[in-house]
């Protein structure tokens, strides 16, 4: 997934300063954003109140959209650097591309995930023919400085730790809940899990108390911790929570995104993260050149950046 906004803002975030190191209940709306031609999404992070979620720095859930009469997903080679991406898919399938020469499709409970560190472009498509529905969220987590230089790489796992107890059913694509790790390589402390919950499910997913976390749905309305979630919106719950109660009479399914806060101030624009204006501009040249980022076979025409807004950022505030 790309940033295809033609203005993208230079957003400075992080460090410890925001962190809500107590538990919260903050309730953050999507906004929709068109991706290439006919993607619609909703971006849930960043937003107005929250630019981390511990390392997690973005958050697009798209669909469930029926694109048996249009391409669906359209998005051509477009360069990454400082983090990963998750791809996570509910309904259909993504073709990914990448200059290192992958070549993946990627189904449902499968974690795509793509470490840019030093740099990397993909591409990512519906395939032709595709399924009727298409549904998922694309993630990406923002790496540590000591580790945001890491030789770019691409892993697929099909099988994901899941485990099933009183009507709720949770895979674990990232990092570790209950005792269970994800094959997924993470730079920092973290965990990302898609919970299935059946019709009138009442239980307690337990949590690390020193995490961050937030809650969105993917599908359904249910009550967490008190607070009723609908698709399109996300719940920040803050740290110092060791369970969180989920209650559902319909069944619903969520991601629980979150890590210990990265404790580091970055910047982010369009599809970079780094620690400097002028390191994202030079990225930005880099990539406008055909430097550093390779090239992506197939997919299209590489994406063209947009133009850096005028004026520096730079960071600042409480670090850990
Ligand atoms: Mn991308």
């Amino acid at each position: 997934m790309s940033n295809l906004d033609r203005t993208p803002d230079l957003s400075v975030c992080g460090g410890r300063a925001g962190v809500a190191t107590a538990p919260v209940h903050e309730v953050f709306a999507g906004r929709e954003v068109l991706l290439g031609e006919s993607t619609k999404v909703r971006r849930l992070l960043p937003n107005l109140g929250r630019r981390l979620v511990g390392p997690w720095c973005f958050v697009d859930h798209y669909g469930p959209d029926d694109i048996a009469a249009g391409p669906g997903m359209q998005v051509p080679p477009h360069p990454h650097m400082g983090l990963q991406t998750v791809s996570w898919l509910l309904s259909g399938e993504v073709h990914h591309r990448d200059s290192l020469g992958n070549d993946q499709l990627i189904h449902p409970g499968e974690l795509g995930l793509m470490t840019s560190g030093h740099g990397i472009a993909h591409a990512e498509q519906s395939p032709v023919p595709h399924p009727a529905l298409l549904h998922g969220v694309q993630l990406w987590v923002a790496l540590p400085d000591q580790t945001r230089e890491v030789s770019p790489g691409w892993s697929h796992h099909a099988a994901l730790p899941r485990f099933a107890d009183a009507g709720v059913t949770t895979t674990v694509i990232m990092g570790e809940l209950a005792g269970a790790a994800s094959p997924g390589q993470a730079y920092s402390p973290i965990v990302g899990a898609d919970v299935a919950l059946d019709p009138d499910a009442d239980a307690l997913l337990p949590l690390e108390p020193d995490f961050e976390h937030a809650v969105l749905t993917t599908l359904g309305t249910l009550d967490v911790d008190g607070v009723e979630l609908t698709p399109g919106s996300m719940l920040y719950l803050g740290c110092g929570r060791r369970d969180l109660r989920l209650r559902s009479a319909s069944g619903a399914r969520i991601l629980l995104l979150g890590g210990e806060p990265l404790g580091e101030q970055i910047v982010m624009w369009w599809n970079f993260v780094g620690r400097s204006s002028d390191e994202i501009a030079a990225a930005r040249e880099q990539w406008m050149r055909g430097e550093r980022f390779g090239a992506v076979a197939g997919g299209g025409d590489p994406l063209a950046a947009p133009p850096m807004p005028p004026g520096r950022l730079k960071p600042g505030g409480a670090v850990r």
